[in-house]
């Protein structure tokens, strides 16, 4: 079963972090990520999480930041998926998973992509309209 963004929990944004702790100057935190508390301690090129696993033990592990200049002078982080390594920007921790994922990693979609697998469905309609043509056409001829 695929899970839906919508109600995979809050996601955590790497953005979201840069901008806090570059207005606030801070280097630790806590924040609600998917229903669980998470707890974040900036280190080396990353932040150290602290949170209950999906059996309730608590775990703790890094999670690799990346930097990016911004043309105004200030820097914004990008999270590397803890599960793949991708750049991301959102981070989530759904209902039964262990560690924070990025949106491949967790599984989920978005529910506008079930809409548009849906949506191919709608792909027959030119077909359809075809057909009526061809009806036209033979209309006309007779
Ligand atoms: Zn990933």
């Amino acid at each position: 079963m695929r899970l839906l963004v919508e109600d995979a929990g809050k996601p955590w944004f790497a953005g979201w972090l840069s901008r806090i702790c570059d207005l606030s100057g801070d280097d630790r935190g806590t924040r609600w990520v998917g229903g669980r508390r998470v707890r974040w301690y900036l280190g080396h090129a990353g932040v150290t999480v602290l949170h209950p696993d999906a059996a309730g033990a608590r775990i703790y592990y890094h999670v690799r930041l990346t930097e990016t200049r911004l043309p105004s002078g200030g820097f914004r982080w990008w999270w590397a998926c803890p599960g793949c390594g991708r750049r991301v920007d959102v981070l989530y921790l759904p209902l039964g998973r262990d560690r924070l994922g990025c949106r491949r990693c967790c599984g989920l979609v978005y529910r506008s992509q079930y809409a548009g697998r849906r949506g191919g469905r709608r792909r027959h309609r030119p077909r359809v309209e075809g057909d009526n043509m061809l009806g036209w056409w033979m209309w006309l001829k007779r």
